[in-house]
């Protein structure tokens, strides 16, 4: 697999604002926010992308959702908010490892664009 921004950000060789990390994941702001609150959050097992979850194991796939939901109670976002997985070409994933965005502090639209 091919060495990512991401990897780096895990292995801190580059700085990122973290607002949450366990033993399963890290959660760090967007650089690039799409709303008030935009927030990565990334497993510690690498998978290319939500369409290679696959490889990991379903009990470290789990402990990762739970840590997505982890990190979204930590923000507070408590009127609600977004998880979205962009997936390949079509998906505009530009990041090739595993990442939730979590999105809120304002109203979504849908559909999604
Ligand atoms: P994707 O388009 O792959 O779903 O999302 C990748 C996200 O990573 C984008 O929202 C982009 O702004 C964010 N990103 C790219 N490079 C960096 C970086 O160096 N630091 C942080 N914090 N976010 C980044």
């Amino acid at each position: 697999m091919e060495d990512t921004i991401f990897d780096k950000i895990l292995r801190k060789e580059i700085p990122s604002d973290v607002v949450y990390e366990d033993d399963d994941v890290l959660a760090f702001r967007d650089i690039n926010p799409q709303a008030p609150t935009h927030v990565v959050v990334i497993p510690k097992s690498k998978a290319a992308g939500f369409d290679r979850l696959q490889s990991l194991s379903p009990e470290v796939v789990g402990r990762y959702m739970q840590g997505v939901a982890r990190a979204a109670e930590k923000l507070g976002l408590g009127e609600g908010y977004r998880v979205v997985f962009n997936v390949g070409r079509h998906g505009l994933q530009t990041v090739a490892y595993v990442h939730a965005h979590l999105l809120g502090g304002r109203m979504m639209g849908w559909p999604p664009g």
